[in-house]
């Protein structure tokens, strides 16, 4: 049997020509977008100008369910979401003076394999559709009953190896006939996929390209991103120039500091001759302690003072705050408690 098409992950010309094939107006089609993107509704029956005929003929949109959420005293929401196959997904709600900020999953799981992530712990279980990365803001705002107003795609998995669905996330999301979410307040970031991040800037989506560096070496930072085999540091660093040269949009490098792993003079040196060459910017954040892994924060007197180096070589550094200390670790953690759970 062939499944229903799924209607959320449509774009504008693929939902036009269903409705076309239902022998319906054009009209019908801009309605039933709206629904899907504007409002976010979780069923057909929500689309209450559309005749029952029509709604009975529109494939059901994907909605995700939502299995859990915890609330923090900044603020900060971490909700637990179940796919229609059981997977489940995280995405984090920070309130911000500038407005809410969502971080989104890209996949169920990943396969990238760094060493301090939790999301990985269990390898990669499959990609999400656009309508799933979607419904993490559509529902979010139903909660809250307020405009998402950036979006950080940070959350599980890696968003470069789940690239069609990604681009076309981004196209539905940033429609001025759906949601309408600003480019400029989009950041997706990469563990380094070098060849994607080219593909990526020839797109030229509009959007803010982080690249989780987290060490300016090789021989170090293969110890902690197995990814690093595949693509070298210089490689990541001349598709991320590529990215700053095409669409004239800064880098950001994330840098997670662990005690004693990539803290050191030597790599702050290092770092600040990359992020120097390409007038990057970089997130510094103490690495967030995961039960499976060793690693440890460096603490916030070292955090400060490795800024300071990075600072004194004219470059600009910001240190990420940690919102949501007292609901859940780092990301990934409470999706895989609950897969535990289950299979107790
Ligand atoms: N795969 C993408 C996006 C998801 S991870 C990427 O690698 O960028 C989002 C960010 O969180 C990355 O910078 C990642 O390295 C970082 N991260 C993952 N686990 C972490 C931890 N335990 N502590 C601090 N940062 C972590």
């Amino acid at each position: 049997m062939q499944e229903n098409p799924d209607i959320r992950s449509m774009s504008w010309e693929e939902l036009n020509n269903l409705i076309n094939s239902f022998g319906e107006p054009k009209y019908r089609a801009k309605q039933a977008f709206g629904w899907l993107h504007a409002k976010g509704v979780s069923s057909n029956s929500e689309m209450t100008n559309i005749p029952g005929s029509l709604r009975e003929k529109l494939p059901e949109p994907v909605t995700l369910e939502q299995a859990d959420i915890r609330q923090s005293a900044d603020g900060t929401r971490k909700y637990l979401f179940k796919l229609r196959d059981g997977y489940y997904i995280e995405s984090v709600l920070m309130r911000y003076k500038y407005g809410n900020t969502v971080c989104i999953s890209s996949q169920a799981g990943c396969r990238m394999g760094c060493r301090f992530c939790a999301s990985t712990l269990d390898g990669l279980s499959r990609n999400l559709a656009a309508s799933e990365m979607l419904d993490q803001i559509y529902r979010i705002t139903h909660d809250i009953n307020e405009r998402i107003s950036h979006i950080v795609v940070m959350g599980c998995g890696e968003p470069m190896d789940n690239f069609d669905n990604l681009i076309r996330f981004l196209s539905l999301i940033t429609d001025p006939r759906g949601y309408g979410l600003s480019r400029r307040n989009i950041t997706v970031s990469t563990c380094g996929l070098a060849d994607r991040i080219r593909d990526f800037a020839d797109l030229n989506t509009g959007v803010t390209l982080a690249v989780s560096l987290h060490a300016p070496f090789d021989e170090l930072r293969r110890t902690i991103m197995p990814i690093t085999d595949r693509f070298s540091v210089a490689e990541v660093c001349d598709a991320a120039q590529y990215y700053f040269e095409r669409t004239g949009r800064r880098v950001t490098f994330e840098y997670a500091l662990a005690d004693g792993v990539n803290d050191s003079d030597e790599c702050a040196s290092g770092l600040a001759r990359i992020a120097g060459r390409l007038s990057a910017h970089v997130n510094l954040i103490p690495v967030n302690p995961v039960t499976e892994r060793g690693y440890k924060p460096t603490s916030q007197t070292e955090v400060s003072a490795f800024k300071n180096k990075l600072e004194k070589q004219g470059i600009n550094v910001t240190i990420r705050r940690e919102l949501g200390q007292d609901i859940d670790g780092a990301c990934g953690q409470l999706r895989k408690r609950r897969m535990e759970e289950e299979s107790d």
